[in-house]
């Protein structure tokens, strides 16, 4: 889950790390009003969960009050990388003389979290993690120890010669390595963390996405979220006990188990096809979990098939064969759907399905197969 900069940097405020002085603003109005409070000059800002917003024009220095209303006028309603821009954070202008770059994520190739960090931080970091990678440092956190003060001195020492921004950065360093932990995150990130005018470190933009299976433990956070209309859908799966991740393609698959899901993918991948998504009904399906889980795949667009593939072991094949008759009952599908039962009470669900008049193979094969079939005369006469 990932949250906007405003969020970002009230988290890190509460851990005492030093952010601008700003405001969040939904209108011009309040930009106007926040521009007062605030004093000149202020930076206008577009908060998208998304990055790259100075360059895409949506972070705007004013230095009156006009142009700050000219700048909002602008951003709001923006579309940065299909973000439309509703909130707006005015800070005030800071006066800097270097930006760099620091964050932390988790690193599977050294099992630990890793700090980052760089003197050429602000826009272009994208550019420098390209072409010049050698200028992002990395330092591995041993999970045992922790960020030590002497593992954050050695970080500051790599961006800073000043023993006083040194100083500065130990005690930045630690605190966000504890936000990262007591927050679950799995992306901390301050680009550019600048050293003012008046030679302080200061956090100018604030980035955090966290890790969902943590989110139970963190309701504050949680209630952050803004999702996207997919990312919505996926919820409300879940809510219903379904595990669902939309995909590009266009067959539709219904599946008990994460690892027949899988397979059931590659499987279509392997003979032709694209998967529309994942979904897996879990295991001890009701007909309600079916109804549930057509009506998902139904309201998808792209989907022009749909492929059943169970494996009836506690979910009994009768149960989920009278699920979708019922399902089917229900609501118009409008679309062909191959069907593959086995395993506990295949028959009998396989009786229910001949019933029902829909098409029912014997292997995945075949299922995966005749999907891919279907789907293209039915992308013909589309
Ligand atoms: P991003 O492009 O989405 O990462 O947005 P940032 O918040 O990082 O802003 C982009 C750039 O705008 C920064 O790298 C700074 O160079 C500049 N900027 C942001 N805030 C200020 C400010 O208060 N004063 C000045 N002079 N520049 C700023
Ligand atoms: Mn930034």
């Amino acid at each position: 889950m990932k949250i906007h900069e405003y969020q970002s940097k009230e988290i890190f405020s509460r851990y005492s790390i030093p952010i601008t002085r700003e405001l969040l603003c939904y209108s011009v109005a309040d930009v106007k009003e926040a521009t007062h409070k605030l004093g000149l000059p202020v930076v206008v800002k577009a908060q998208v969960l998304t990055g790259g917003r100075g360059k895409a024009g949506g972070v705007k220095l004013a230095k009156t009050a006009e142009a700050a209303i000219e700048s909002a006028t602008q951003i709001l309603g923006m579309d940065i990388k299909g973000y439309k821009v509703e909130k707006i954070l005015v800070a005030e202008g800071v006066k800097f003389n270097s930006e760099f770059y620091v964050g932390l994520t988790i690193d599977r190739n050294t099992k630990s979290i890793i700090f980052m960090a760089s003197k050429e931080g602000g826009v272009e970091i994208e550019e420098v993690a390209k072409e010049n990678p050698d200028a992002i440092l990395k330092f591995p956190i041993d999970p045992d120890l922790g960020m030590t003060a002497f593992m954050a001195r050695k970080i500051a020492f790599a961006l800073f010669d000043d023993f006083k921004l040194v100083k500065q950065a130990i005690v930045l360093f630690q605190k966000l390595y504890t936000i990262f932990l007591e927050t679950d995150a799995s992306l901390v990130e301050i680009n550019p963390l600048v050293l003012t005018d008046e030679g302080n470190l200061l956090a100018l933009d604030g980035k955090m996405t966290f890790d969902d299976n943590a989110l139970f433990r963190h309701l504050d956070i949680e209630a952050m979220n803004e999702p996207t209309v997919d990312e919505q859908k996926e919820i409300d799966a879940k809510d219903k006990g379904l595990t669902y991740i939309r995909l590009e393609g266009s067959i539709g698959c219904m599946v008990n188990g994460a690892g027949l899901a899988m397979a059931t993918m590659d499987l279509i991948k392997y003979f032709g096809g694209n998967p529309a998504n994942f979904l897996d009904i879990g295991g001890s399906s009701s007909p309600q979990k079916v109804i549930d889980a057509m009506s998902l795949l139904l309201a998808d667009k792209n989907v022009k098939v749909v492929m059943i593939n169970i494996f009836g072991g506690i979910t009994r094949c009768d149960d989920v064969a009278r699920g979708l008759v019922a399902a089917l009952d229900q609501m118009k599908v409008g679309i062909p759907i191959v069907v593959r039962l086995a395993g506990t009470n295949s028959k009998e669900g396989l009786e229910i399905i001949k019933h029902a008049n829909l098409p029912v193979v014997e292997t995945m094969s075949q299922a995966a197969q005749m999907a891919i079939s279907l789907c293209k005369d039915c992308m013909k006469t589309a």
